[in-house]
């Protein structure tokens, strides 16, 4: 999968995409991430990328040419890949759609900050994500919880495909509880069925305990 995200901060990403799983996915060839400065993309000698808004009130605009400018080339090197804008406007981000997009060959990320964008470039992507009810500063932080929970998607990324499958959300429920040694701490100890070695049992147990969980805590996920 080739990944390339729009920004105004490349900076932002260097700590993210060089570390653990997301870098490891990278050196594997499992996935390309590439940064690009949404500057380079300007289409005067000043590099301006954004102005006043039309009508009036707070904050700059991102420029609707420049954007254009920016999705084209990319689309040019990335031609099968699905064009998102990253907006708290979008649809609101879950595990189905990672899911989904651990399926493309390609995603072209589009970072806004301050006021946003000019609602023209809306025609022009694919879908547009929210990552919450919540805004942000910027896109950047939107596009590192996309790549990351994408990228671990990626059949061959996590050491063990298991580990996916059982992480909350993925069958549509929160996930078991886990433990580690110590087997007591304090006056706690670890359940008795996880040191049977019962792994039909185990794993019965396991699928009891998400689902009580989800009952608790995310009864919505049931429905
Ligand atoms: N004025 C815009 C609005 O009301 O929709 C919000 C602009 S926000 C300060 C700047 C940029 O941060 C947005 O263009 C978007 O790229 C990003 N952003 C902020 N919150 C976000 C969220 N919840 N999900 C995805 N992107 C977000």
């Amino acid at each position: 999968m080739q990944i390339d995200i729009v920004t105004l901060f490349p900076e932002m990403f260097a700590s993210i995409f060089t570390q653990s799983i997301i870098k490891r996915a990278q050196d594997s060839g499992a996935v390309e991430i590439k940064i690009y400065n949404l500057r380079d993309f300007a289409i005067d000698k000043h590099k301006i990328v954004d102005d006043r808004p039309y009508g009036g009130g707070p904050g700059m605009v991102l420029k609707v040419d420049v954007l254009h400018q920016a999705l084209e080339k990319l689309k040019e090197q990335n031609p099968q890949a699905a064009i998102i804008l990253l907006t708290p406007q979008g649809e609101k981000y879950t595990q189905q759609h990672a899911k989904q997009l651990a399926t493309k060959e390609g995603l072209i990320l589009v970072a806004g900050h301050y006021e946003g964008f000019d609602d023209r470039i809306r025609k022009y992507v694919d879908q547009e994500i929210s990552i919450g009810d919540y805004v942000l500063t910027g896109g950047e932080i939107p596009a590192m919880t996309i790549v990351d929970s994408v990228v671990r998607l990626i059949p061959g990324v996590l050491g063990d495909d298991n580990s996916a499958s059982t992480d909350s959300f993925s069958s549509g429920m929160l996930g078991y509880p886990q433990y580690t040694r110590p087997e007591k701490f304090k006056e706690e100890k670890v359940p008795a069925i996880l040191l049977s070695g019962n792994h039909a049992k185990i794993n019965k147990w396991r699928q009891e305990q998400a689902k009580k969980r989800t009952k608790q805590r995310r009864p919505d996920l049931l429905s």
